[in-house]
């Protein structure tokens, strides 16, 4: 199999662990969005909260997409980033005063409304600010999205959304508020979906509640169908940048949009895992009675997804070229859970060789933790070692 690039040389001396983005892989890969989009007039909010480092964000600002945020700071860190206003929306089951408060001064797009409360706390805050406040509701829609049951969002039991037994209701209470308009509906049903029948399944739905929409003669101007597609975690190198051409032909083929409606998607994942890796150092090898371990100076402090998600991340070993063989890959952390893979092949690796974990560009340092009071790990890009 194909190992990834990287300017390894120049990593020999660098203090590890520390992530490293190929920012000419995360170019390309919005170029290839960006061609997707523009084809069939699709707003994109980059979805913040995948990867938030600054210069990251510098990045697919440029490019002219919006935000999708989901806390305060993360409008703030879009803001000093370049995204404009005008293509932030600021979603969350939880929004505190404060972080109303700072959207609303700050003008953005649009608030993503998940409950009855919320939209009245909206309202009152707004009226303090003499200012109208735009919002779409996030609808549950009951979609089961086939991923880790950690990451769906769409079914009835979870947290997030309005259920739409309570969508009418909720419609009562939002005519009644002076300082709310509604000018959106939005959805998002889970995270590394690969299925694309789900992704239909969601417009299915949607184009049934759109109906009853029409016959309450309620006109909503904005149909956001969040993000959650997947990425290839087995073959990063094979695949680089996700289908997003297939991904947007299925939304663009099954949802039944209404004249001068503007769709929105949210793609976070899709945008920036394959082009981040955890490099780290191989510090011991240790015989175990069943295995080889080879222990990291890197862990679920850096990266989690393993030991919260039980996710996949290939491993490559950067500066061996031996033969293959097998290890249990494991960090230093005083967790059991604290494991990067069992069993993976990786070239025969011994004291002070480095490691690519791969496609940890979403989810990996944004979630990095100081447990065992741990640093939290650099950051290079590209353009660091040009
Ligand atoms: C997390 C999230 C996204 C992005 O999901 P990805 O799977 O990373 O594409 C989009 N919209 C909302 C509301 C989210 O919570």
């Amino acid at each position: 199999m194909k190992k990834g690039l990287f300017p390894t040389n120049k990593f020999i001396n660098l203090t590890t662990p520390f992530y490293y983005y190929d920012t000419v892989l995360l170019k390309a890969t919005l170029e290839s969005l960006k061609q997707e989009t523009s084809k069939h007039n699709i707003e994109a909010h980059y979805a913040v909260k995948a990867n938030a480092n600054d210069r990251i964000l510098n990045i697919i600002a440029k490019e002219g997409f919006g935000a999708d945020c989901v806390s305060g700071n993360e409008i703030k860190a879009a803001l000093n980033a370049g995204f404009p206003a005008s293509k932030i929306v600021f979603a969350g089951v939880g929004k505190d005063d404060w972080e109303i408060n700072y959207a609303l001064e700050n003008n953005i797009f649009c608030f993503n409304c998940e409950s009855i409360p919320e939209i009245e706390i909206i309202n009152e805050l707004a009226h303090k600010q003499q200012k109208i406040a735009s919002i779409a509701l996030r609808i549950n829609p009951n979609v089961k999205a086939d991923t880790h049951h950690y990451i769906t969002t769409g079914v009835a039991e979870n947290k997030f959304g309005i259920n739409l037994s309570d969508l009418e209701k909720v419609i009562d209470v939002v005519k009644k508020q002076a300082n709310i308009k509604l000018i959106g509906l939005h959805f998002h049903i889970g995270s590394q979906i690969l299925e694309m029948n789900n992704f239909k399944s969601l417009c299915t739905r949607i184009n049934e509640i759109q109906q009853w929409m029409l016959d309450q003669k309620i006109v909503i101007k904005n149909i956001n169908v969040g993000g959650g597609l997947g990425i290839n975690y087995q073959q990063p190198n094979e695949n680089p940048i996700p289908n997003f051409k297939d991904y947007i032909n299925v939304i663009t083929q099954h949802l039944t949009l209404q004249p001068h409606q503007q769709l929105h998607i949210e793609p976070g994942r899709s945008i920036v895992a394959q082009c981040g890796s955890l490099i780290a150092k191989v510090l011991y090898i240790k015989e175990g009675t069943h295995t080889k371990f080879a222990i990291l100076n890197a862990g679920m402090t850096e990266l989690i997804r393993p030991a919260l998600y039980q996710a996949y991340h290939l491993i490559e070993n950067i500066t061996s070229e031996e033969e293959m063989e097998k290890y249990d890959i494991v960090g230093p952390i005083c967790e059991s859970s604290d494991v990067f893979a069992k069993g993976m092949e990786i070239n025969r690796a011994k004291r002070g060789d480095l490691v690519a974990l791969r496609s940890a560009g979403a989810y990996g340092e944004v979630m990095a933790s100081r447990y065992n009071l741990r640093p939290y790990p650099t950051v290079y890009l590209t353009e660091d070692f040009q």
